[in-house]
């Protein structure tokens, strides 16, 4: 039986807060989806992106006309239940006619119970709870039933239900007609804050060109989040980060601002602790940065929701164990890293990163040297070029101490030539007119580079 898979648990397994005994306390059982569509919600909130979801009136006519196929809609949909108990009818509202032909049928195995309903891929999927097995006959035509359903998916507009295409769009595989692909293009453009539009559009160039544009445009540095860490967080904790589609330049909304203001080595914290978040709880992050070394989430929970201390402890005590891991987590690369003060700030880096901290020190007090000078005052002042020889043979250490991961990470920069810098007697030969040159211009482009 190919097309009868169990539903998948794995993701589901690991969605509960850490302290296994504080589910099984009294925190609340969620309502099921049955009494959710009951009072008119959608069964998992907001979706920015839109029509991911069928209508609460498609949605409940199917689990009242179906009650033995989709019993799972009155499931407690705690974090070990199969995720029709806790999404439900997880595709757009296109296919609604798609989905009830499919149940008429699926109805005939008296035994057979919905895990899993969902677009996948731009189809739509449709996965079984284990049952017993039914008759050939009648496993036959739920075979053929489901398969018919996928097929005619795959040429119905997931939104509008009339003929659409299947097709990558932005990066994602969906069935759209041109008029609903036309819309969500403007709704996005509409919705999105320029900052995710900026990235959504730097996502489609070659790492080259991102990385030239980025560079150009002195907008990103180190510890930037990348736009494809970025991106990937907003496009699966779309609820959690729903703030990125407020207009940036509301003040009160720090997250719309600032967006992710953390360096790339702790995404992979961050990616668990949203994880964790999104799951269980109907709150949006409104402030994720770094402060003091630490990885601070701020977040808020729904409105005119009741409040919950205990499940407040709990994401409290879920971003707090983030918290410190990043205090051990390099913030450029993700390596262990030590938590000290460097310069005025306390900052999480690995041994190499903090050798890249310290070139771009050094560039810095080569342009303080420099500042105000012209090449005559600079050749009449011996202390400046001293200055200078020194801070480019600190940058020659600090670059033969880089490993190759972190050259790799930087391709821009030539390290050969700031290794052969570390070279005392090399440095000590530059003339006055080549200190000049690598002051005024290399160190400045390679300071920016590193920033
Ligand atoms: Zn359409
Ligand atoms: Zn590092």
């Amino acid at each position: 039986m190919t097309t009868k898979q169990a539903p998948k648990r794995k993701k589901l397994r690991t969605a509960g807060f850490s302290n296994p005994n504080a589910l099984k306390l009294d925190i609340p059982t969620p309502p099921t989806l049955r009494e959710c569509l009951g009072r008119g919600f959608f069964s998992s909130g907001i979706s920015p992106y839109g029509h991911r979801e069928m209508t609460v009136a498609h949605s409940m006519q199917l689990i009242e006309r179906y009650p033995s196929l989709y019993r799972l809609a009155c499931a407690s949909p705690v974090p070990s239940s199969s995720p029709f108990a806790r999404e439900g009818f997880a595709c757009g509202d296109g296919w609604f006619a798609i989905i009830n032909k499919l149940s008429a049928k699926l109805s005939a195995d008296p035994d057979l119970v919905v895990g899993q309903l969902k677009e996948k891929l731009g189809l739509l999927r449709v996965y079984f709870e284990p049952s017993l097995l039914p008759s050939d006959e009648i496993e036959e035509a739920t075979d053929a039933a489901l398969a018919e359903a996928v097929a005619e998916s795959r040429i119905t507009c997931e939104r509008c239900g009339k003929p659409g295409e299947h097709a990558q769009r932005e990066g994602h595989w969906s069935v759209k007609c041109e008029a609903c692909a036309a819309e969500e293009a403007r709704r996005k453009k509409v919705l999105l804050p320029s900052w995710v539009r900026r990235l959504l559009a730097l996502r489609k160039k070659t790492v080259f060109d991102r990385s030239g544009l980025l560079a150009a445009s002195g907008e990103r540095s180190r510890l930037d989040l990348s736009p494809e860490h970025a991106l990937a967080l907003l496009e699966k904790y779309p609820v959690l980060y729903r703030e990125a589609w407020v207009a940036p330049k509301n003040p009160a909304s720090r997250f719309a601002c600032g967006g992710f203001e953390i360096g790339d080595g702790w995404f992979h914290i961050l990616d668990r602790l949203s994880a964790r978040l999104a799951k269980d709880t109907a709150i949006h992050v409104v402030q994720v940065k770094e402060k003091y070394g630490r990885l601070k989430v701020y977040w808020e929970g729904q409105q005119n929701a009741p409040p919950d201390p205990r499940l407040d402890a709990e994401i409290e005590a879920a971003i707090r164990e983030a918290a410190d891991e990043s205090e051990r987590t390099c913030e450029v690369c993700g390596e262990p890293g030590m938590s000290e003060m460097r310069g005025n700030w306390v900052s999480v880096r690995c041994g190499p990163c903090d050798r890249s901290d310290e070139i771009s020190a050094a560039c810095e007090r080569i342009a303080e040297r420099v500042e105000g000078l012209d090449l005559a005052a600079f050749s009449a002042s011996a202390n400046a070029q001293d200055a200078v020889r020194l801070a480019i043979v600190n940058i020659g250490h600090a670059a033969v101490d880089q490993p190759p991961a972190s050259r790799a990470r930087l391709p821009t920069i030539d390290w050969q030539r700031l290794e052969r810098l570390k070279e005392t007697q090399a440095v000590t030969d530059m003339s006055v007119d080549e200190l000049w040159r690598f002051a005024i211009d290399e160190a400045s482009v390679l300071g920016r580079k590193l920033r």
